[in-house]
């Protein structure tokens, strides 16, 4: 039995979801896509809670999609914003501001190796399309490889980084090779890391010149459904493809700055160091931001022509931006996820033995995925179940992400500030629904 969840009757005067969901209708064109049958309407967000028009609570465990990594308005960063919004809110790279450089020097900090030069954008797909362009400038290449499965960004040149079918169109898109993905619970070489990797290396021999600009990919896949790439597959797959010619590029937009639990970033779970970072949602607990870190090698092929963004390292994303990292560090929120995520990996290990649908649980820290199937050897996709079981979360009051090829992965990625009775109220929710169903 589960305790009901919290009605926070609050003032409320604004638009009812039905005015809000026909003017998105009528002005924001028809590819819009929402998450829940009746559409959810949200009016407020404190820390790891939402509340709707009528004050009802949810416990966010998707985070806005892996966004909100501090917690909804979290006041040491509404402070630095307000700050910083009061004094300028705006000013090119063309003059000087302090914010930038404070926030790139707090960042550089925080990167192994020699990526020390940070660019500042403004999204996830931005930051892969700057390190896409720095990549085959430094190369002298075009070719790009990335994994099936991956989501790097919806932009005409980053969609061909994008190896998912619901995202494509049938658009050019450049040379991009797709290799074999090293998911341990789908993948056909199982966990062996260099099987795949031998996959890439024929693609490299067989499928160009020899030569590549670069090697693109998520250490925790995403979008494709929380899945981690095998265990030793980047540090083999790093050395084929910089012997290519070509540059390692880090997508950390969902698994940076501590999320993993283990790691500040995700592609230290694999023992490697990138050669181009790129990141963006976490980073700004919201804010409209993203980076790409290099070494001073790569960032110097930048400087044959003029590099400039209008908002990019924006006074107020900045100083948002360097409060996140504060925050995290002072509220030890890395650690914090490695406990909170290893109760929920357990606790959901724990269902899975009772619940027949559960066909896979994976994951790392805060980032963790629960795959349902009809039969758990063929693995067949329990799309209807998946669907049925997401909406009885929403009404038992909390939000999840779905994700994977087919939509059957719950993905759970909450804020930081998720604690332990949050996930056991989450499992609980999930075991009730199923239960149920
Ligand atoms: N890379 C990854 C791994 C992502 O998950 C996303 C967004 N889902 C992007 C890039 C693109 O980021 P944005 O939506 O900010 O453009």
């Amino acid at each position: 039995q589960l305790p009901p969840f919290g009605y926070e009757p609050r003032p409320y005067a604004g638009p009812s979801a039905d005015e809000v969901l026909e003017k998105r209708k009528k002005f924001l064109g028809p590819s819009l896509f929402y998450y829940y049958k009746k559409p959810l309407n949200i009016v407020e967000g404190k820390m790891q809670y939402l509340f709707d028009e009528s004050g009802r609570r949810y416990l966010d465990a998707f985070a806005g999609i892996v966004t909100v990594s501090c917690g909804h308005c979290h006041p040491e960063i509404l402070d630095a914003i307000t700050e910083q919004s009061k004094l300028l809110q705006h000013a090119t790279t063309i003059y000087l501001h302090h914010a930038i450089g404070d926030f790139a020097e707090a960042l550089a900090t925080k990167m192994p190796g020699n990526l020390k030069v940070v660019y500042f954008v403004n999204s996830g797909t931005e930051a892969n399309e700057l390190a896409m362009l720095m990549a085959r400038l430094y190369s002298g290449n075009l070719g790009m490889i990335a994994l099936r499965n991956a989501y790097h960004g919806g932009s005409s040149s980053t969609i061909g980084l994008t190896a998912l079918n619901t995202w494509k169109y049938s658009i050019p898109q450049g040379e991009i090779h797709h290799v074999v993905n090293p998911d341990p619970y789908h993948g056909i070489f199982g966990s062996d890391a260099t099987r795949y990797a031998k996959d890439l290396q024929d693609h490299i021999d067989f499928g160009t010149s020899g030569k590549v600009a670069g090697f693109i990919a998520e250490t925790i896949q995403g979008v494709g459904g929380a899945v981690e790439l095998a265990p030793g597959y980047l540090k083999q797959v790093y050395d084929i493809v910089r012997k290519a010619g070509g540059v390692c590029i880090a997508d950390e937009v969902q698994t940076g700055f501590g999320r993993t639990g283990s790691h500040y970033w995700g592609f230290e779970t694999q023992g490697v160091i990138p050669d181009i970072v790129t990141m963006a949602k976490g980073i700004g607990n919201g804010l409209p931001l993203g980076a790409v870190v290099t070494t001073p090698e790569i960032a110097n092929v930048m400087s044959q022509k003029i590099q400039f963004n209008t908002f990019g390292g924006n006074p107020v994303c900045s100083a948002g931006g360097h409060a996140v990292l504060r925050v995290l560090d002072k509220e030890k929120r890395q650690a914090h996820s490695a406990v909170v995520g290893s109760h929920l990996l357990e606790r959901f290990r724990a269902l899975q033995e009772r619940h027949d649908i559960i066909g896979d649980v994976r994951g790392r820290g805060l980032m963790v995925g629960v795959e349902l199937v009809t039969d758990r050897k063929e693995k067949t996709p329990a799309k209807a179940e998946t669907a049925v079981l997401f909406e009885k979360l929403r009404e038992l009051g909390v939000l999840v992400g779905k994700g994977g090829l087919h939509g059957n992965v719950f993905r759970i990625k909450p804020p930081m500030c998720f604690t332990k009775d949050d996930a056991d109220f989450l499992v609980d929710a999930l075991d009730y629904a199923m239960t149920k169903l």
